[in-house]
């Protein structure tokens, strides 16, 4: 059998997911576990949502967790470049060939069309998708259109009847009818191709043997099977792997959790004990005798070395903090001689990396260091301790507070790059809209961020904490304030899209 290569393909439109490291994990003890090769490869086909400050998170977050890749953007390897944006000749020819096969067609209808095509669809209550109208285009009339640059995309063609069997090495055979199955764009006008393109070719080139992720990319399996087929390439062996759930089931959400693995680092969480925790979900060691319990302490090694990809089960792992909080605990007491805890609790306090962003801003407002822990504490704890009387204000209600706490954490949802003066721009626009006065309107942010309203310009400090530190006080004071209900939300949202912030 040819060597086994193993890959995770993170898209960089956002904060570095748990999601994303779990898959990671799994993917690389297959690969090491077989004596194979684990590589990484950026999907940033989204040039909108793509930015270099989200892959470079990734990479850091991954490295911290010390799932370490073969080949990769920042490593090179025999099947470069690793960036799919860096790819976009290998695309076109191949969707050249799926043209020129009559496998893929030109399409040319517009927004609108398509737009009034999905209403007519839910309508009538029809499965949604294309409906092939340009397939009906003669061949003169096509490169007439093509040789006027007009507009347009390549679609794949799907099978209109019978059901497509996706083999799944956990799951076994899953059949999908091909009915429910899009003509799917696989380049876009752009010229840029799609996730499903980008992702075959690619798993293809680079010799992906075996393809483990998310059950969320199951019903996409269909659309990859036949685009193997139509390249006549072998497709690899899938393994779709149970999502991740909040507590109540519900598909992991930053909503609910903190999904970013920059929060966990910056919580003081011991990198090996969430990876420990991540390969607990959905997944047991083999235990040697019964009296262990198979929740043991296991470090990535172990995991590898007794690493049964059939060991995994398919209900919804839940990720639960407080577990999470209580193995950490353990890792501390059980893992760590006091020497080490020294050793490693000041390498996270004093991580150069935010020492160098905190002490330029507080220089200034110090005597001796003695002032400097209480002033700079709140950028190395985990939520500040605060209460309701804390939010108390002359010309602020509570409920006011809530507002202002809950439209900035929508609001830099949105931010593509997080920065000080992007922050800025944003928070005092903010001000200017909501009709607040910007002083008035930043006390509420003070107290979530740094638990009290004397403090270091709360945007640096929003800045230096990160987007993911920061989404996760703003949700901490909301719910001091008594949290927002359904209902409210409803309310605030309507409020907040009327308000055009973003
Ligand atoms: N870019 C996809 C993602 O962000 C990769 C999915 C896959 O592994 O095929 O999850």
């Amino acid at each position: 059998m040819s060597e086994v290569r193993t890959r995770i393909a993170p898209s960089p439109t956002g904060d570095p997911h748990v999601g994303t490291a779990y898959i990671a994990l799994f993917n690389m003890c297959f690969a090491r576990q077989m004596g194979g090769k684990f590589i990484l490869r950026i999907e940033d086909t989204d040039q909108v949502r793509s930015t270099r400050q989200s892959e470079q998170e990734i990479l850091d977050s991954l490295r911290w967790l010390h799932l370490d890749w073969d080949e990769g953007p920042d490593k090179g390897g025999d099947f470069g470049p690793y960036r799919q944006s860096e790819r976009s000749e290998i695309y076109q020819e191949h969707v050249d060939k799926l043209v020129n096969d009559g496998h893929a067609f030109p399409c040319f209808c517009t927004e609108d069309r398509l737009t009034d095509l999905r209403r007519k669809q839910q309508e009538e209550k029809i499965q949604p998708g294309y409906d092939g109208h340009c397939l009906t285009l003669d061949k003169e009339d096509v490169q007439r259109r093509i040789d006027a640059r007009l507009p347009h995309v390549i679609r794949m063609l799907v099978p209109a009847d019978g059901k497509c069997i996706v083999k799944d090495m956990l799951r076994g055979d899953i059949e999908i009818d091909w009915h429910q199955i899009d003509m799917q764009v696989l380049m876009k006008s752009d010229g840029l191709p799609t996730y499903h393109l980008a992702n075959v070719v690619d798993d293809h080139l680079m010799q992906i043997t075996h393809v483990i992720r998310g059950e969320e990319w199951i019903t996409s399996a269909p659309k990859h099977l036949k685009l193997y087929e139509y390249f006549g390439w072998e497709a690899p062996v899938l393994i779709h792997m149970p999502l991740l759930r909040n507590a109540d089931k519900s598909k992991l959400s930053k909503r609910k959790n903190p999904t970013s693995i920059g929060y966990y680092q910056k919580m003081g969480y011991l990198s090996e004990a969430v990876v420990n925790y991540l390969g607990m979900m959905g997944w047991t060691m083999p235990t040697s005798s019964r009296e262990e319990s198979a929740e043991e302490l296991f470090s990535v090694q172990e995991m590898i070395d007794n690493f049964d990809i059939n060991r995994v089960s398919l209900g919804g792992p839940v990720f639960d903090t407080e577990k999470l909080d209580w193995l950490n605990g353990r890792y501390l007491r059980e893992k760590l001689s006091d020497k080490e805890f020294i050793q490693r609790f000041g390498e996270w306090a004093f991580r150069p990396e935010i020492m160098h962003q905190i002490i330029p801003l507080i220089k200034q407002r110090v005597e001796r260091f003695s002032d400097v822990a209480p002033i700079a504490s709140f950028f190395v704890s985990g939520m500040p301790v605060i209460g309701e009387t804390d939010f108390e204000h002359k010309q602020l209600s509570l409920e006011d507070s809530v507002k202002i706490l809950q439209f900035i954490a929508w609001a830099v949802e949105s931010l593509p790059e997080w920065h000080r003066d992007r922050l800025e721009t944003l928070l005092m626009g903010m001000a200017g809209t909501m009709e607040i006065k910007v002083r008035d309107f930043l006390f509420p942010v003070f107290i979530a961020i740094a638990g009290t309203s004397v403090s270091t310009s709360v945007i640096d400090s929003m800045a230096v904490l990160g987007k993911d530190m920061t989404r996760a006080r703003l949700r901490h004071a909301i719910d001091v304030l008594g949290g927002v209900s359904k209902k409210g939300a409803k309310k605030l949202e309507s409020e907040f899209r009327k308000l055009g912030i973003n």
